[in-house]
């Protein structure tokens, strides 16, 4: 194990950028970003019937059309999808490289009266820690944006690929950047964010950072630096790890419906 593979545990108080956060580039900070106070908050923020309400059946049926029971929720954050997944019979694993998201995903799925399979791994060596072969990984609520290196990225994507069966499929999801580089923020707050009660905002965008902010009815503030994916990029990094066939949603739509989403779902096909 080298000094990267060490797990390390969120500080259990405030985030801490520094004196420059905008200079804050690092895959591996996402670990203290998401410090108790902000994971405790995270379900206020994507408040949970909103978001299955605007999510709907969309996962499921995408993993159904095609035959998919065995998930693996790589980026299982506070257990949204995992729980409901769970709850339409699939057979899901859960894993995230935070233990406080998972330590509250646990909590989450027991309070909803489920047990969740649980297993901390960071996506960089996802298959050190994750045995068995998937017929669909999900990576879903903007978590991919955390990776700010691109050999990470590729890393990443070659780890899901390899965890996955010969005909399995990868559900990966992202904030519309090209929408926020090119011309601004304007989110509808339908779909994610849509705890109406909290404000996520960008406070700084460039090519390499996106920062955002988010405000929480209480006065208090965290913040998310995440690296702005282009739509592209990101198609051409799926492509590149061997994926066949990658369809792309806006908010859910066939992209052709949906002019300027505020988030892209790329379904991505070994076969
Ligand atoms: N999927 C959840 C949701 O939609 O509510 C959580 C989304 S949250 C924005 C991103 C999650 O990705 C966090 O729980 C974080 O710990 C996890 N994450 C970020 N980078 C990771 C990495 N390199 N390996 C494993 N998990 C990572």
């Amino acid at each position: 194990m080298n000094d990267q593979q060490q797990t390390v545990f969120a500080p259990e108080d405030a985030q801490d950028y520094g004196k420059d956060p905008i200079a804050v580039r690092e895959t591996d900070k996402y670990v203290s970003e998401y410090v108790r106070g902000f994971v405790e908050k995270w379900d206020e923020l994507i408040d949970w019937q909103q978001r299955a309400e605007s999510e709907g059946r969309f996962f499921i049926d995408v993993l159904k059309a095609r035959g998919k029971h065995a998930v693996l929720d790589v980026a299982a954050g506070t257990g949204f999808h995992s729980v409901q997944l769970l709850k339409a019979g699939f057979n899901v694993s859960s894993s995230d490289g935070s233990a406080e998201m998972l330590a509250k995903a646990f909590d989450n799925g027991m309070r909803h009266g489920v047990v969740l399979k649980t297993i901390h791994a960071d996506w960089r060596w996802l298959n050190k820690d994750i045995h068995g072969k998937f017929d669909a990984i999900i990576c879903l609520g903007n978590s991919f944006t955390h990776l700010f290196d691109e050999a990470d990225r590729r890393r990443a994507l070659a780890e899901f690929y390899a965890a996955l069966k010969h005909d399995g499929i990868l559900i990966i999801d992202q904030r519309n950047y090209d929408g926020i580089l090119d011309h601004g923020f304007s989110s509808k707050h339908k779909y994610y964010y849509c705890g109406d009660q909290v404000v996520a905002e960008p406070v700084h965008v460039d090519e390499g950072l996106a920062r955002f902010e988010y405000r929480f009815p209480d006065g208090s503030s965290h913040n998310l630096n995440m690296f702005p994916l282009r739509k592209q990029y990101m198609r051409g990094l799926l492509e590149d790890a061997g994926f066949r066939k990658i369809k792309t949603y806006g908010d859910f739509q066939e992209e052709s419906e949906e002019a300027n989403p505020d988030f892209f779902v790329h379904v991505a096909e070994k076969n």
